[in-house]
């Protein structure tokens, strides 16, 4: 049994704030965007949760997820369904990325991805707030972490997906018990049947970013490498940013350390990784925008990142640019490319949006945006075997004559 989950810990949130305006919300109530329609970030009293857990106390529970708990939403253990939110492993990359380069590998997760932490904590915050049916836009990876949890405390899931969205995503939907429906559009066209239906009543809506909570389960990935790193930061982060959710929080969860007087001011550089075929993002930024416009006609093998319009684009522009980071662009022969590259000299399967990262690192490298003697962190926020590989076709006829040399 998990002592993080049995353990009766306070828990410290004090209200919800729009991340536009600032203007504060109610906690234990549901909420969804604020009144000018953009996200809402939890608030904690950190001064006392600094009075009540130091570092080494913390250092000292299992490492997984809950052990945040005090930095986290969730008021009462009952709510929590847990399939085993594992503290995710830096796996060096030294032959396709570097001496400084780990990858935190969110393949291991439940339902393969980082998705998990978001969605444990949003299904969770749910289930404390009475909901009892939830309908999402996805790309794959967030609808199988929704239907996991959701299905697991009975919350009743209808899931809304491009019609091209990889195969074994729709499948694992479905067979975790959402009903899911493959739709003639983008992630975007999906979330505005999920809106429709909201407005009537019919669902609560798991958009990104939409309900406050997927926010702070993403944070743990920035809350771990600190941890990780000895609390110190890496010194870049390439995050393969589709809704930006992880990348906002991680900056939310760095500055949440640093009032906790665990980390000081030193931040990494944050490389926000898109593909060329739908970079709004890397768009804006280049032009110097606080906030993105829909990119038409997005499209890249990097299902994950295919998001042409974020509702937190200007927070993930804000930390970007506050990081002294990049919002970056790469090809999909790039990325194809990379992930080839860190299985075959490194072993290590990545998803494409992985490669994407790897990708981006050494167009970094090469434009002088990060040093090869800086300690770098690439997420790798799939397992890369839900997507497709090329072909092995060689077969052996064992009632033949057998040319070993040639094996
Ligand atoms: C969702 C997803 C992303 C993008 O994550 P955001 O936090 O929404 O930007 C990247 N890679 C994979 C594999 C994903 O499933």
């Amino acid at each position: 049994m998990n002592t993080n989950l049995i353990t009766d810990r306070p828990t410290f949130v004090t209200h919800l704030e729009c991340s536009m305006t600032g203007e504060r919300y109610a906690a234990d109530t549901l909420q969804g965007l604020s009144r000018v329609g953009r996200p809402l970030l939890v608030r904690y009293d950190l001064a006392a949760v600094k009075a009540s857990l130091d570092r080494d106390a913390l250092m000292r529970r299992e490492t997984d997820l809950w052990r945040w708990r005090e930095l986290l939403p969730v008021r009462d253990t009952a709510d929590i369904v847990s399939l085993g939110e594992i503290e995710t492993p830096l796996i060096p990359l030294p032959r396709s990325g570097g001496r400084n380069v780990l990858v935190k590998d969110e393949g291991r997760l439940p339902t393969g991805s980082f998705k998990a932490r978001g969605l444990v904590m949003a299904v969770a915050m749910a289930k404390a707030l009475g909901v009892t049916r939830i309908a999402m836009p996805t790309n794959g990876n967030a609808g199988a972490a929704l239907a996991a949890y959701a299905t697991r405390c009975g919350i009743e899931t209808i899931v809304f997906c491009p019609d091209d969205t990889p195969e074994i995503n729709v499948r694992e939907i479905a067979m975790q018990g959402a009903r899911v429906w493959r739709v003639n559009g983008l992630i975007d066209d999906c979330g505005a049947i999920v809106a429709e239906g909201a407005k009537q009543g019919r669902w609560f809506d798991f958009s990104t970013l939409k309900e406050p909570y997927r926010i702070e389960g993403k944070k743990t990935m920035g809350l771990e490498l600190a941890a990780q790193f000895g609390w110190e930061l890496p010194d870049a982060i390439f995050y393969p940013t589709g809704g930006g959710t992880g990348l906002i929080g991680m900056w939310k969860a760095f500055d949440e350390l640093e009032a906790l007087g665990w980390i000081g001011p030193a931040r990494p550089k944050m490389f926000a990784v898109q593909a060329s075929g739908c970079a709004p993002i890397v768009r804006a930024f280049e032009a110097g925008e606080d906030h993105a416009e829909r990119w038409e006609d997005a499209s890249t093998v990097a299902a994950g990142i295919r998001v042409p319009k974020a509702v937190g684009d200007f927070l993930i522009l804000r930390a970007v640019r506050e990081s002294g980071g990049q919002a970056l662009a790469v090809g999909d022969p790039a990325i194809l490319k990379a992930v080839d590259a860190a299985a075959r000299a490194d072993g290590l399967l990545l998803c494409p949006e992985g490669g994407a990262t790897l990708a981006a690192y050494r167009q970094a490298v090469k434009m002088g945006q990060v040093d090869e003697d800086e300690r770098v962190v690439l997420f790798n926020c799939a397992t890369g075997l839900k997507y497709p590989m090329p072909a092995a076709p060689q077969a052996l006829d064992r009632t033949q004559p057998i040319d070993f040399d040639a094996l």
